[in-house]
């Protein structure tokens, strides 16, 4: 069993404190995956920055996604439905800290498809810890992205390198997912 997970497209860093400047370009195609998602019943996973004064990330970045507060909501567009999951997060990792692999065991998940903010932290930590956990990794690759393109590529390479992750697009994922 697959599980979609949409990482991170959060007010902040979608259009707020601090925005990813692509943000925006991928939204159509998570929006089209977490749709073909929810009717094949691969379970949908939102994980989410959810802060709380004094996490350690904060003195890196500055406040932002703040439990509670507008800036740490998933972006309209991509509003989850009752049938989804969310997971908020104090770190990179999906998986620090989090109910996460619970929720992929209860399913019985072996693999983790990939999308949202941003490829070289949030999604390349939480791809480490799912490779640590045993779990096969995918990462879509036009439904990711970074700061600026270099860091999206050498991301993508370094997960398939490192984690044996396979980078696929957006229209592999909605084949596969129309397919189970
Ligand atoms: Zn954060």
């Amino acid at each position: 069993m697959k599980a979609l997970l949409v990482i991170d497209m959060l007010e902040d860093f979608v259009r707020g404190k601090l925005k990813v400047e692509a943000a925006t370009t991928i939204i159509p195609n998570i929006r089209q995956l977490v749709e073909a998602a929810r009717r094949a019943g691969i379970p949908v996973v939102y994980v989410c920055d959810a802060h709380e004064p004094g996490d350690p990330e904060l003195q890196l970045w500055g406040p932002h996604a703040m439990k509670g507060t507008k800036g740490a909501q998933v972006v309209e567009e991509l509003k989850p439905q009752p049938s989804d999951f969310i997971v908020e997060k104090k770190t990179y990792s999906g998986f620090f800290q989090t109910n996460l692999h619970q929720i992929l065991q209860q399913h019985c998940v072996d693999t983790v498809v990939l999308t949202g903010l941003v490829t070289d932290i949030c999604v390349q930590h939480t791809a480490a810890d799912a490779f640590f956990r045993g779990y096969k990794v995918w990462v879509v690759r036009n439904a990711t992205v970074a700061i600026d393109e270099e860091s999206h590529q050498q991301a993508l390479s370094y997960m398939a390198r490192v984690y044996g992750a396979r980078v696929v697009t957006t229209a592999d994922m909605l084949q596969e997912f129309s397919a189970s």
